[in-house]
């Protein structure tokens, strides 16, 4: 019988934890630990949580702990936080946060999916009430209930976060300020696209200033205003949103290599340097497959594909995880926003001569009632006039369109070969040229 631990009961944790089970069903013993009081939840889907969209905490969950136990036979501990990891003598040291007792649970396969910490801005008063990051379901809770009584809500960071927390407390009737460190939102947007978020978030009554340090957050106990290079803000609630740390102390205290991203490094198969020890998800890096380098994009779909291939290698098989090519899609106000592959400011860094084209064209046909403009931006490498990179705005027809990107990416199509493909086409979804076809035409002259 082999025993599997399992660190951290979210998207990698389970998806490795449920495929090695599935695989060598009693001969393997696989156990989950989760520092927090919920397991498979949908940080995803958290903003909406705030908002009130989805009502309960509960909702956010996917796959309940008594259906771990009882579908899948693997137990699930919750509020168990693994503190220590003795990797020669094959046990990990567990604290029960809610028994107060510790103890230890033998491993011969660890499974390290501790995904990752909202960053902190590092400055006085951040330990300050009503002062959050987002990440686990009672951070939501928390956040939630703290903003139900503010009239001001300040979001310190511009990503794709804190821009779906900015509709939310929108929606909640607060009035939101975005301070933003450096000119642009969304960094990994090239920036032309980024204004036309902006644009809308503006339009939505959020104030946005941009070049702006935090200094301090101040208030007695309670947060009750923010101070910034420029002045001060009133707050009574605070989203610190700078994007996600990688959980990595675990595995360093044993040794497990750390990647030039600052995440765990992993190969194909979901190994680290250990033998029998995992990784994948946040706390991890994947191989992005334009750059054809280890890349720190943490997001859901990666987590559980990684996850899985780890537990199926763990399981017997030899899978691998080709990678990712760093496809990403958001609801921000009433628009559609969408990227795969590299922006021209990253495929420049990773150094590809490259070039941007943009167009905008119809969502729907002209015939045909309704419709809106999407801009398409396509980054493209001089010479072969393969593609790199995609990017779309537009309020319909957009998260569906950034799939065919991703897809012609990870088969390392020209522009040529994307403005030749049999797209589908009928009056209430698309033109005849699809935007798509007609931004490959765009890109394909160069
Ligand atoms: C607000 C928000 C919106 C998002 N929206 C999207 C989206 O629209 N699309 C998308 O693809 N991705 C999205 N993501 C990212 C996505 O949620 C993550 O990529 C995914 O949850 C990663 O899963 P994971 O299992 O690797 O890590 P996590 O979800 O971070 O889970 C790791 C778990 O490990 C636990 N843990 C850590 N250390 C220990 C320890 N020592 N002992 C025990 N337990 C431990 C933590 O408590 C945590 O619950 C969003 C994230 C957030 C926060």
């Amino acid at each position: 019988m082999d025993r599997l631990v399992v660190v951290g009961g979210v998207a990698a944790g389970l998806s490795a934890a449920s495929a090695a089970k599935r695989l060598k069903k009693e001969e393997m013993n696989a156990v989950v630990f989760e520092r927090s009081g919920y397991i498979s939840y949908g940080a995803c889907s958290e903003p909406y949580f705030v908002s009130g969209l989805v009502p309960q905490p509960e909702d956010l969950i996917e796959v309940t702990p008594e259906e771990f136990e009882r579908k899948r036979s693997i137990p699930i501990h919750r509020r168990h936080e693994v503190v220590e990891i003795d990797y020669k003598n094959g046990y990990v040291v567990v604290e029960d946060l809610g028994g107060h007792r510790t103890f230890r649970e033998p491993f011969d396969y660890l499974m390290i999916a501790t995904g990752a910490t909202g960053k902190t801005l590092g400055v006085d008063g951040e330990e300050l009430t009503g002062v959050y990051t987002l990440r686990t379901v009672e951070d939501a809770i928390a956040i939630r209930d703290s903003a139900r009584h503010a009239g001001n809500v300040v979001i310190c960071g511009g990503g794709y976060i804190g821009l779906e927390m900015a509709e939310a407390f929108v929606s909640m009737g607060k009035h939101v300020t975005i301070l933003k460190k450096t000119s642009q939102m969304l960094l990994n947007f090239d920036p032309e696209m980024s204004a036309l978020v902006e644009e809308e978030v503006r339009s939505k009554g959020v104030e946005i200033h941009t070049d702006t340090d935090v200094l301090s957050f101040e208030g007695s106990g309670r947060v009750e205003k923010v101070v910034t290079n420029h002045g001060e803000v009133k707050s009574e609630t605070v989203l610190v949103a700078k994007g996600a740390l990688p959980n990595t102390a675990l595995g360093k205290q044993i040794g497990v290599e750390i990647g030039a991203t600052g995440a765990i490094a992993v190969n194909k198969r979901q190994q680290t340097n250990l033998d029998r020890v995992y990784s994948g998800g946040d706390c991890a890096e994947a191989y992005h497959i334009i750059s054809r380098k280890p890349a720190y994009i943490p997001l859901g779909t990666t987590a559980n594909k990684a996850g899985r291939v780890a537990g199926e290698n763990i399981g017997g098989l030899n899978t691998e995880f080709p990678g990712i090519v760093g496809t990403a899609v958001s609801k921000i106000f009433d628009l559609e926003v969408a990227r795969t592959g590299l922006s021209l400011k990253e495929a420049e860094r990773e150094g590809f001569d490259a070039y941007a084209t943009t167009i905008r064209h119809r969502s729907r046909s002209k015939h045909y009632p309704g419709g809106y403009l999407i801009t398409v931006h396509f980054i493209t490498e001089t010479g072969i006039r393969r593609l790199l990179g995609a990017q779309m705005i537009g309020r319909e027809g957009v998260a569906h369109r950034i799939d065919v990107m991703a897809a012609a990416l990870q088969a390392g199509m020209t522009a040529e070969d994307v403005y030749h493909l049999d797209l589908g086409y009928a009056p209430p979804f698309a033109p005849a040229w699809d935007p798509i076809l007609i931004a490959a035409n765009k890109a394909r002259k160069g």
